[in-house]
């Protein structure tokens, strides 16, 4: 699951894109309020989280905008600012919640849960299923044939694109957009080494093999006698 953080207070942005890298989300962040609107309107993400106060826009215009392009993300806000008419306002606009600084990451971390799982709840179950392998996307925990197996936060979140889009050929360009963050280096080999590990774990001592290196195209996941 990929998330855009718009703050610019550096500290802040910091600690936020940490804390949910480690906590296995993608992340993207923007200092200022265009460059998060950019972001917002060019790339797919699955929640936003922004600050009011920013350079160049600030964080309602960054709502209104990604609004009027018919981005239905969850939104939340995130400001030092702890009065009822900003409310009002983020909630007009179509924020999805609030929370004043300073805040605990335990508790933001909670309701980027919660809107996560609201967003995606109609549409899915939250397991992933193929053959005998099964990803838990609440508990964030994968199983084959019954047996646990630990995975970093970067191959669980190539293993939940896998399973999403599984008989597709995925290529190298779109892996890299939905599990790396902006400052992918796209010369580099860190998808080949992440998937030669996630292999490694999911497919060795286990029939039928799951994922499969297409060569000159990409990765696919899928059942193959
Ligand atoms: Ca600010």
């Amino acid at each position: 699951m990929k998330i855009l953080v718009v703050e610019d207070e550096i500290k802040t942005g910091d600690y936020l894109r940490q804390g949910l890298t480690e906590a296995g989300f993608v992340v993207d962040l923007a200092r200022d309020g265009l460059d998060g609107l950019h972001l917002a309107l060019t790339d797919a993400y699955d929640l936003a989280i922004l600050d009011v106060m920013l350079p160049g826009i600030d964080g309602w215009a960054v709502l209104q905008g990604i609004r009027r392009a018919g981005k239905d993300m969850p939104v939340l806000f995130l400001t030092a600012r702890d009065q009822v008419q900003d409310r009002v306002n983020g909630l007009e606009l179509g924020a999805d919640d609030y929370m004043v600084k300073p805040f605990a990451f335990a508790e933001l971390l909670a309701r980027v849960r919660i809107h996560l799982r609201r967003g995606t709840k109609a549409k899915e179950s939250e397991f992933l299923h193929i053959a005998d392998l099964e990803l838990d996307l609440m508990r964030r925990r994968v199983s084959r044939s019954g047996k646990r197996i630990d995975l970093t936060a970067k191959e669980f979140a190539l293993l939940e694109l896998l399973l999403r889009r599984q008989g597709e050929v995925l290529p190298r360009s779109l892996i890299a957009s939905q599990v790396w963050d902006m400052n992918f280096d796209s010369d580099s080999n860190v998808i080949e080494v992440a998937m030669r590990r996630l292999r490694a774990k999911i497919d060795d001592g286990y029939e039928p093999k799951l994922i499969r290196t297409v060569r000159g195209m990409g990765y696919v996941l899928e059942i193959t006698e």
